[in-house]
């Protein structure tokens, strides 16, 4: 089966509402991952959750229909975040989970995610063993089999209960220092859960974009120029910190005291600082984030573990390093002792565990570290073969450490590049960091070089 335009990833399917991404191809989809995922578990449950989007009821009412026709039994949580729906099919011994959410994609888009019964995402051999099925085909339930559907209410009061039950979290601490704080939303998921996660802390909440219609008003990524509403908020309101969350709230993105967007970098570096006090063991990243992680883990005597792009390989490799704290440098964090998936609202504690036990002024801990800047670059992908760019940057980089796990990362003490095919667009991604943007943009430039010489052969 080829679908026009769908983006068919390892954890997911996605594509742009009534173009790639019809009731049609979601059905397709959420069917075959049922009937694979039932066939492969005890249980025939699958937890089913949504963000907030404009097509997300009429794509859940699809995701219902099509897994009760396979004879699964649905277990829906209605609108929650991601990882409110990753800890729900944990609970639930489900056989897996369908999260039913385009992400930081704009509304247009939207997807489904694939969970298996872990909780962590379909690593790459499931998805392959998945997608072969629903090409293969699968049987349908006759009437005396079709599959139930209950609601859950309760699934994220339940993961509230478990962040705010983690045994390093001051709660009480925290609460008695009245935070005062600033949230957007962005018309996400994650009004869902942050309000109510902040007042259990005792915070004093100002907030935008609470209202969960999925009519986003800027561009929902919570990267710094998108936020300045939010910062214009901290600003006008003298809050200790600002936080933004995407729309299905697996991301988070800090503003400081001063009005100040950090940087999404700078989110799992500040929960690492905090969770290391606490817990020992190495941290886990993947290849593209910012080497702030290194210099705070060092400092907490830890090391950084780097990982191929993809939250699922992140969780897989945290798992089998026993790591206590990772994620990704787009403001993932993952907590394993919480559950192995990129988690906003854990993020939300830690960062106000940090400011409860530094009591000092975020920009203050943030100004002890290293500054370092981060281009992105990405070019048409070259028809030849990217080993060839490899060995032609490996020879013009002798002195650089060398990782080949996911393209090519070249790194020094204080800069890296990273040269990586995409895995869902004909692009490859050039990124690069160092102490200035000069730098940086100095690396992406000798990188790309190779490259356009392969576009130009
Ligand atoms: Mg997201």
């Amino acid at each position: 089966m080829v679908y026009e335009g769908l983006m068919v990833s390892v954890s997911g399917v996605r594509g742009r509402v009534g173009e790639a991404l019809t009731p049609e191809v979601v059905a397709t989809f959420a069917a075959g991952f049922g009937a694979w995922a039932r066939g492969r578990h005890a249980s025939h449950a699958i937890v089913v959750g949504r963000d907030s989007r404009v097509s997300g009821p009429m794509f859940h009412r699809v995701v219902l229909a099509a897994l009760q026709s396979v004879g699964c039994d649905v277990i829906d949580i209605g609108m929650a975040p991601t990882p409110t729906v990753q800890l729900a099919v944990e609970h639930h011994h489900a056989a897996g989970g369908l999260a039913i959410t385009a992400s930081h994609n704009p509304v247009e888009w939207n997807a489904l995610k694939f969970i298996a019964p872990t909780g962590l995402f379909l690593d790459g051999a499931e998805s392959a063993s998945m997608r072969a099925s629903v090409e293969a085909g699968f049987a349908r339930a006759t009437w005396d089999q079709l599959g139930a559907v209950r609601t859950d209410t309760e699934a994220c009061n339940r993961h509230l209960d478990q962040i705010l039950a983690l045994p390093f979290l001051d709660v009480p601490g925290i609460r008695g220092r009245q935070f005062s704080v600033a949230l957007d939303c962005c018309h996400g998921a994650g009004a869902t859960i942050v309000p109510r996660l902040l007042e259990r802390l005792g915070c004093r909440v100002t907030a935008i974009g609470l209202e969960t219609d999925g009519r986003f008003p800027r561009s929902p990524e919570p990267v710094a120029e998108n936020l300045r509403d939010l910062e214009a908020l901290v600003a006008r309101t003298g809050a200790d910190v600002g936080l933004a969350v995407d729309p299905d709230v697996d991301r988070l993105a800090l503003v400081d005291e001063g009005g100040r967007a950090i940087g999404e970098d700078w989110t799992l570096a500040l929960a690492t600082r905090v969770v290391l006090r606490h817990r020992k063991g190495p941290v886990v990243t993947n290849l593209s984030t910012s080497r702030i992680l290194d210099d705070v883990a060092e400092r907490g005597g830890s090391r950084v573990i780097r990982a191929p792009v993809g939250e699922v390989n992140v969780a897989v490799r945290m798992r089998a390093e026993r790591s206590p704290i990772g994620g990704e440098g787009n403001g993932g964090v993952i907590l394993p002792e919480l559950h192995l998936g990129r988690d906003a609202p854990v993020g939300v504690a830690l960062v106000l565990q940090l400011l409860r036990e530094d009591a000092r002024p975020l920009s203050a801990i943030v100004g002890e570290y290293p500054r370092y800047a981060i281009v992105k670059d990405k070019l048409d992908r070259p028809a030849g073969s990217l080993e060839a760019v490899y060995d032609a940057l490996k020879g013009a980089f002798p002195g650089a450490t060398v990782d080949t796990q996911d393209g090519l990362r070249l790194s020094w003490p204080d800069r890296w590049v990273h040269v990586r095919p995409s895995g869902t667009e004909p692009i490859v991604r050039v990124i690069a960091e160092g102490p200035s943007a000069a730098d940086a943009r100095d690396l992406v430039r000798r990188s790309r070089a190779p490259l356009d010489a392969l576009a130009r052969a």
